[in-house]
C-alpha cells in the first residue's frame, strides 16, 4: 500500500471514529447528566458551548446525513402528514420527521433532547421558525443570538459591539443556567486556540485546489473535510489531529501529482475546473458527483463549503479577543453575506483557482441560498468572462432530483465550454454563455 493510501485512510478513520464517539456520548448524555445544546452550522458557537462542557447537536447535519442514507423521504412525508407544507425547507421537515420517528440520529443511536436551543441567527429566517418548532416539541429553553446581516458588505463596529453584548448578557447566562457552570474565559481561549490551528490546516487543504491537477474536489470531497470544522469538533484536540492528518494526506497527493479520490477512483486527468455555488443534493450525492467526474470535471472551490466560516479569506478565531472573535466569525458566514459579496466571492474563486466555469445548484426549498442566484449568474459571467450553468434540485427531498434533466444540462454545458475553447484556439470569441 502506498504512503498516500495510508495517509488517506488515516484521516477518514479519524473522522469516522470521532463522530462515532460523539454520538455515543450524546446517547449517554441523559444518564451522565451531560448538558446538550442544539445549534445551527452557520454561526455556531462550538468553542463557547464546549467551554461549558456541553455537547453540541447540529440538526442540519443530522438532516443531510438522513438524506445521504435515503431516510429523508420518509421523514419529510411524516412531517407533511402532520401539516408542514411542501414549500417548507426540507431540512426542517426531515428533522421534525426524524424527531417524530423516535429521534434516532445518523449514527443509529438515539439523540438526547436539548437542554438549550442556541439560535445564532445568520441570515436565514427559517432558522427562527425551525427552533420555534423544536421549542414546542421539546419544551426547553431557547436563546436567540442576533447576528446583524452584512447589508453593506461589512461588519459595522456598532454591530460587533451589539453581538458582544448579547453574548455577555444573554448567551453566556443561558449557558450558565442550563449547565450549572460559571463562564470560564480561559477555557474558551484554549478552545479558540485549538480552532485556529485546525483552521490553518483546513485552509491549506482548500487552497491546494489551486494546483493542477487539483488534489481535492473543492465541493463534493470538501463537504466531508469541512464536516468536523462546521459541527461539533472545532476547538477540540480531535479536530486539530484530524485536520493535521488531512493536510498531510492532501499534500502527499499534490506532491505525487494525483487528483482527488472520487466515486470511480482517482481523478488525475482533469478536463474542466469549476466553481460551484449552492448546497449539493444529499439524496443523490454520489450520482450528482459522478455527473461531474464522468466528464473529468473537478470542482476547485465552492461557496457552500463556506457556510460555516470563510477561513480562506483570512479569518481565524483569535484567543486574544474571545467574544469579539466569535462575533467576527458569525458575521462572516456565507449565509450572512449580501449578494454583491457573494458575487465577488465567486468571481474571486474563478480568478484565483483558474476555473473554466461555474455551476449554480439552485435549491428549491432553501430561500437563503436561492434568492438572487439568477442575478449572481449574470453578474459573475459579466465579471469573470466565463460561462455559468444553472441547475435545480433539492437538499434532502428526493422528489426534486431529476437525474436526466440535470445530466442533460451539465452535458450541454461542458460541450459549450469545449466549443468556446475551440473558438478561442481558432482566434475567435467562441459561443456565448
Ligand atoms: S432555508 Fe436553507 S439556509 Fe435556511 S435552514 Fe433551510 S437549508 Fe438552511
Amino acid at each position: 500500500m502506498s504512503r498516500t493510501q495510508v495517509l488517506k485512510d488515516r484521516s477518514m478513520v479519524l473522522q469516522k471514529e470521532m463522530i462515532a464517539r460523539h454520538f455515543a456520548r450524546l446517547e449517554q448524555a441523559p444518564e451522565r447528566h451531560e448538558p446538550v445544546v442544539y445549534t445551527f452550522v452557520p454561526g455556531n458557537l462550538t468553542e463557547l458551548i464546549r467551554s461549558f462542557d456541553a455537547l453540541p447537536v447540529l440538526p442540519e447535519i443530522n438532516a443531510l446525513q438522513s438524506g445521504m442514507r435515503k431516510l429523508s423521504g420518509d421523514y419529510i412525508a411524516e412531517a407533511e402528514r402532520s401539516g408542514h407544507s411542501e414549500d417548507v425547507c426540507a431540512y426542517v421537515k426531515c428533522d421534525i420527521g426524524m424527531a417524530k420517528a423516535g429521534n434516532i440520529g445518523p449514527a443509529g443511536t438515539k439523540l438526547p433532547k436539548p437542554d438549550l436551543l442556541l439560535l445564532s441567527y445568520t441570515g436565514c429566517y427559517t432558522f427562527m421558525k425551525w427552533f420555534e418548532l423544536l421549542r414546542e416539541e421539546y419544551d426547553c429553553p431557547a436563546v436567540f443570538f442576533h447576528v446583524p446581516y452584512q447589508g453593506d458588505g461589512a461588519l459595522e463596529p456598532e454591530h460587533r459591539e451589539y453581538m458582544i453584548r448579547q453574548l455577555r448578557e444573554q448567551v453566556i447566562p443561558a449557558l450558565e443556567r442550563v449547565t450549572g457552570r460559571a463562564y470560564d474565559e480561559d477555557r474558551l481561549r484554549q478552545n479558540l486556540a485549538l480552532s485556529a490551528l485546525a483552521e490553518d490546516d483546513l485552509v491549506a487543504v482548500l487552497q491546494s485546489a489551486k494546483r493542477k491537477p487539483s488534489p481535492i474536489d473543492g465541493y463534493f470531497g470538501t463537504v466531508y473535510y469541512v464536516g468536523p470544522m462546521f459541527s461539533a469538533f472545532r476547538g477540540t484536540e480531535e479536530g486539530v489531529e484530524y485536520y493535521r492528518a488531512l493536510r498531510e494526506e492532501v499534500e502527499a497527493r499534490a506532491d505525487a501529482g494525483l487528483g482527488p479520490i472520487v466515486p470511480d477512483g482517482s481523478l488525475d486527468e482533469q478536463r474542466y475546473r469549476l466553481v460551484v455555488e449552492g448546497p449539493p443534493s444529499w439524496t443523490h450525492f454520489r450520482d450528482f458527483w459522478k455527473m461531474f467526474t464522468d466528464e473529468k470535471a473537478v470542482v476547485v472551490a465552492s461557496t457552500y463549503t463556506k457556510v460555516g466560516g470563510t477561513y480562506d479569506f483570512g479569518f481565524r478565531h483569535d484567543p486574544r479577543d474571545p467574544l469579539g472573535t466569535l462575533a467576527d466569525y458569525c458575521s462572516g458566514c456565507y449565509t450572512n453575506l449580501n449578494l454583491p459579496s457573494r458575487v465577488e466571492m465567486i468571481a474571486r474563486y474563478i480568478r484565483e483557482y483558474e476555473a473554466d466555469g461555474f455551476v449554480i445548484n439552485s435549491i428549491k426549498s432553501c430561500n437563503s441560498f436561492s434568492a438572487g442566484q439568477l442575478m449572481i449568474l449574470r453578474e459573475v459571467e459579466k465579471r469573470s468572462g466565463v460561462p455559468g450553468a444553472f441547475i435545480e434540485s433539492d437538499l434532502v427531498d428526493p422528489r426534486y432530483f431529476s437525474q436526466a434533466n440535470i445530466k442533460n444540462r451539465l452535458e450541454s454545458y461542458f460541450q459549450m465550454i469545449e466549443s468556446r475553447r475551440r473558438g478561442a484556439a481558432a482566434g475567435g470569441g467562441g459561443a456565448a454563455a
